[in-house]
């Protein structure tokens, strides 16, 4: 997406090398050249730059096991820049500053119908990011770009899937409307996707190349990183967990499929399920306090739903071998009921993976609670400032 109404702060190859050893921390010059396709002397030119315009430090010297030249190992300073994250939800809106690292400098939060009312939560964006920037907290003309985390599958980084999730977005240009309206570079992704970005940079998958992170809110979307590198597909919409048909004869689903996942362990469903005792009062919060309390129907509904996705899992850990699976979204905030829904998921999975593919991988709760998503939208931004269209790394 272009830029409008600002400048670039570098020239593209500067950025390219930025976003470079923003992606792959400790990297070398020779990393950043293989990355980049720059040559190694156009690099070492534009590394030296960066590092007198204090956007880059050197962090250390790496000795090769092998013997062979020592290598410098390059960070990006925190203090270079800032990114803006903002996701979309079907509730409403969080809007995040953070430094370059993903560090979390200032949060806003706003409920809204987001569903139906595209212009007022655009509108809402807009005078968040104005406001955080108003705060002084960072230099405002340091914002590198800012990433946005859709509830929807988001084709080629441009535009929401058809048929959209977010009700009445469909045909809104969110990325263009926004680059306009915050004079930033814009990035939009898909929430569950960014949420996995955001966990495995910063939370419960740190460290950790393999993983599916799956996101339990008003639908079920899940992310994944294979290899070391975020997978979206060849269109976008990889990670669609929810739709994945599980049950032959089972609900119509919002997608207009029958007996996807998310019929059965989405907010939603579990909401659904309640109110044959609840009536009108059924809710996720009510859910979660009669599982707190020990309520034996609550906590048969999280167990059942638990044993749903371990079930599924199994699928998705058979084709794609991931050391770790990351459980977040709104249905684990809780430790305790998170648990009830989690055991039961390691249960299932277990008794489902067949032996040749179950080696050992462990379902655990996320670390960033509701916040995975934003904080992955502002990561998604620094990744792609200066890279264009390439794929996330
Ligand atoms: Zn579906």
């Amino acid at each position: 997406m272009t830029t409008t109404g600002r400048e670039p702060l570098l020239s593209r190859n500067g950025q390219a090398v930025l976003a470079a050893v923003r992606a792959r921390p400790r990297c070398s010059r020779a990393d950043v050249a293989r990355a980049t396709g720059l040559s190694t002397s156009a690099v070492s030119m534009l590394v030296s730059t960066l590092i007198s315009a204090g956007l880059l430090v050197e962090l250390g010297v790496n000795h090769s096991a092998g013997g062979g030249r020592p290598s410098v190992s390059l960070g990006v300073a925190p203090e270079a820049g800032s990114l803006i994250g903002i996701h979309i939800g079907h509730a409403g809106l969080r809007v995040v500053l953070t430094a370059l690292d993903g560090t979390l400098l200032a949060e806003q939060l706003h409920a809204l119908d987001v569903d139906h009312e595209p212009a007022a939560s655009l509108d809402r964006m807009a005078s968040s990011t104005a406001a955080l920037l108003a705060d002084g907290i960072v230099d405002p003309t340091r914002i590198l770009g800012a990433g946005v985390a859709v509830s929807a599958p988001v084709i080629d980084a441009r535009s929401l899937g058809s048929p959209p999730m977010l009700l009445d977005w469909g045909g809104v240009d969110i990325g263009g409307i926004l680059t306009e309206r915050l004079g930033l570079p814009v990035h939009l992704g898909n929430d569950a996707t960014l949420g996995a970005l955001a966990e495995w940079r910063l939370g419960a998958g740190a460290g950790v190349d393999d993983l599916v992170y799956v996101m339990l809110g008003d639908g079920v979307g899940s992310g994944l990183v294979l290899g070391g590198r975020l997978h979206t597909g060849s269109s976008g919409t990889a990670g669609e967990l929810g739709h994945l048909p599980v049950v032959s004869d089972g609900k119509i689903c919002r997608c207009g499929a029958r007996g996807c996942l998310e019929t059965l362990v989405s907010k939603r469903a579990l909401v659904a399920a309640l109110a044959h005792t609840l009536g009108a009062s059924a809710s996720v919060e009510a859910l979660l306090d009669l599982a707190e309390a020990g309520d034996r129907g609550a906590t048969r509904l999280l167990g059942d739903a638990g044993r749903v996705l371990g079930t599924a899992l199994a699928g998705v850990c058979t084709v794609t071998d991931p050391r770790l699976v990351v459980v977040g979204g709104d249905l684990t905030a809780r430790p305790d009921t998170s648990d009830v829904l989690l055991e039961a998921a390691r249960h299932a999975l277990e008794a489902a993976l067949p032996p040749v593919a179950n080696h050992g991988v462990r379902i655990v709760r996320a670390a960033l609670g509701a916040r995975a998503e934003a904080l992955g939208a502002a990561l998604l931004a620094g990744t792609r400032t200066g890279a264009g269209l390439a794929p996330i790394r």
